[in-house]
């Protein structure tokens, strides 16, 4: 995880108690094509009124602001439709989401995933305890699992899943050695598989037999 704090102007300066924190809300930025690093500069250097404490794309995730102060990101003027999830209780969290067609980045999402499981364990926060945006100000975001459900419940599916099923394997080197990853070596060796051993993104359910 890399950090680069947001502009202090975009925050809550007061600390808050990390007991206060209850709630887990998934964001997507909107745009297309952008990465985690992109976020957190944008945030650290412009004055926004907006803020959200991580930043996730298939390869990295961004902390712009620390867990110790709520970040500006399900706030509204209009009406809340969460009885109890705030700004003041919650984690924001913001996805990379699209690719630069429009396209759902399921890296990401992942990754996302991962991220929110080990927050879930940090505060023991239980999965009926992590809200979208939409379910928190009926903002259309993130846009593509609230226009499509079945993405959310997929979502949800991977935060209570079993932890062997989260492992992703990125690099050939990542996969433990022997059969497995000889396997693996032979299916990039004949271009089974695009690419050269890197980014490779193969779940542990290879462990299954
Ligand atoms: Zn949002």
């Amino acid at each position: 995880m890399q950090i680069k704090t947001a502009n202090r102007e975009n925050f809550t300066a007061k600390q808050r108690k990390l007991s206060d924190i209850a709630y887990l809300v998934l964001h997507y930025t909107g745009n297309r094509g952008d990465t985690a690093k992109n976020n957190a500069d944008y945030f650290a250097r412009e004055v926004t009124g907006t803020s959200a404490h991580y930043f996730v794309d298939e390869n990295e995730v961004w902390q712009s602001v620390p867990d110790g102060h709520a970040a500006w990101h399900c706030g509204t003027k209009g009406a809340y439709y969460h009885p109890a999830c705030r700004n003041a209780n919650s984690i924001g969290v913001e996805v990379c989401m699209l690719d630069k067609h429009g396209k759902l980045r399921q890296g990401s999402v992942d990754r996302a995933a991962a991220l929110v499981r080990e927050l879930m364990q940090r505060y023991s926060i239980p999965p009926d305890r992590v809200v979208r945006h939409y379910d928190v100000t009926h903002k259309d975001c993130p846009a593509p699992m609230v226009q499509n459900p079945a993405l959310w419940r997929e979502f949800q599916a991977k935060l209570t899943q079993e932890d062997d099923e989260m492992k992703y394997y990125e690099k050939l080197t990542d996969i433990p050695a022997g059969e497995l990853r000889d396997t693996v070596q032979l299916l990039i060796d004949r271009k089974a598989i695009a690419g050269n051993g890197s980014g490779l993104h193969l779940t542990a359910r290879l462990l299954i037999k």
